[in-house]
């Protein structure tokens, strides 16, 4: 089976990563979208939450899945036996650290048998990260225009 897992906080997740996502679908058997817990990190919305929205706007995909985890991802990949990472591009700066992260995981991977999997943002989704959505939030500004429904509706 070939299985790729995102990465990410997706605090919350946005139509970028949905536009990721929905791409990926047809080029693997499963996706599983893993919630990396950082102690260190604030959050705007709980694991539960965040579970939830992705749960919600994934809930027709049946190849879709939510799980969290905590510590590297290679190590999560190993503990389910996938050899495929998922990420997003959307500029320089992102390639630029996407870059170090892809090669350090395969450093690490001695036997090199998971392969991360980049695809570029679709036009028009570049401008949308999670930070600038809980920015808009946070001043109550118009958000919804780069999120998901489920996460659309909290504000209901
Ligand atoms: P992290 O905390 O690991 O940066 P994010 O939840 O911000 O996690 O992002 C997870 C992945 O989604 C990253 O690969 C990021 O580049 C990608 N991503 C986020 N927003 C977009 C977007 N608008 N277009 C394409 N990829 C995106």
């Amino acid at each position: 089976m070939k299985i790729a897992v995102f990465p990410g906080s997706f605090d919350p997740i946005t139509l970028g990563h949905y536009d990721i996502v929905e791409r990926a679908v047809p080029l693997f058997d499963k996706i599983i979208i893993a919630i990396g817990k950082n102690s260190q990190k604030k959050y705007m919305f709980s694991l539960e939450q965040r579970k939830e929205f992705i749960r919600k706007t994934f809930e027709k995909f049946p190849n879709v899945e939510v799980d969290d985890f905590e510590g590297l991802t290679i190590d999560y990949c190993k503990s389910k036996d996938v050899n495929f990472i998922l990420r997003g591009l959307r500029n320089p700066a992102d390639f630029e650290f996407e870059k170090s992260i892809a090669q350090t995981n395969r450093a690490l991977t001695r036997d090199n048998t998971i392969e991360t999997i980049f695809l570029l943002t679709s036009s028009g989704k570049s401008y949308i990260s999670s930070s600038i959505v809980r920015e808009i939030i946070s001043y109550g500004g118009n958000y919804e225009i780069m999120v998901p429904d489920a996460v659309r509706a909290i504000k209901e």
